[in-house]
Order: C-alpha cells, then sequence, then structure tokens
C-alpha cells in the first residue's frame, strides 16, 4: 500500500464515512457521560444510605440513670433508646432548653416546665418551644 493510496482512501472515509464516524463518537460520548452520571448519582446515593444507616444525631435523656447526652440512632429506630451511659433501653427523645440550654425530656404533654430554669413549653401551640 503506497502512500497515496492511503491518503485516498482517508479523503475516501472522510468523504463518505466521515459524517458516521462523527455521529457514532458523538453517540459513544452520550452513552459515555450517560454512564458516568449513572455511576455518580449511584455513588451520591450510596452515601446517602451511609448517611441513613448512620442515623441521625439525637439529644437524650435517660429515665433510669438520668444522663442526657447526644446519641446517633437509625432513622428507624423507635425511642425509648438505649442509653449510651448505662445500656438501657429508658432513653427518650430530649432537646436543648431555650432558657438554660440543658438537655430536657421532650414531652407530650400540652405545657410543661423545664425542670431546670423553670422556661413554660406549650405544645398546644404546635410548636416547640414558644415564648413564655
Ligand atoms: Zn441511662
Ligand atoms: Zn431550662
Amino acid at each position: 500500500m503506497d502512500e497515496e493510496s492511503l491518503a485516498h482512501r482517508v479523503r475516501e472515509i472522510l468523504n463518505t464515512g466521515g459524517a458516521r464516524i462523527v455521529l457514532g463518537l458523538v453517540a459513544l460520548g452520550v452513552i459515555v457521560f450517560a454512564v458516568v452520571r449513572f455511576v455518580g448519582s449511584d455513588e451520591l446515593e450510596g452515601r446517602r444510605r451511609a448517611i441513613r444507616e448512620r442515623g441521625r444525631r439525637v439529644y437524650y435523656v435517660c429515665k433510669a440513670c438520668e444522663a442526657t447526652g447526644e446519641a446517633r440512632v437509625g432513622y428507624d429506630e423507635p425511642f425509648p433508646i438505649v442509653c449510651p451511659k448505662c445500656g438501657r433501653r429508658e432513653a427518650v427523645m430530649g432537646f436543648k432548653c431555650v432558657g438554660c440550654g440543658r438537655i430536657i425530656e421532650k414531652r407530650s404533654e400540652p405545657v410543661y416546665r423545664c425542670p431546670h430554669c423553670g422556661k413554660v413549653y406549650d405544645n398546644r401551640a404546635g410548636r416547640v418551644p414558644v415564648a413564655p
């Protein structure tokens, strides 16, 4: 095969099959892009799953040993949770009192007070906490 006929063949490919090759490359590019996007979203989903499995951070108040603090619980895990201090499943959901900053038990009563500073929480308003 001499150079001239090679050049001729290349020119022939460009003239006839060139458009098809470009289209083919574009299609390939689209596929690669889609695959990369898919893998990327899969990775994101995996990260989301990891976050779900790690759970959420909650404040807890243990009814057994009166320990308070922050714990990680699974999103599906019901309260009371296992107390990280004493190991008993008696830790109920708590929250940080806006009055004194201590972690207190979240209660379902219509109205209750922070046992530490007396701040009033009113569940009837639908939101906790509200102004006294
Ligand atoms: Zn405890
Ligand atoms: Zn308080």
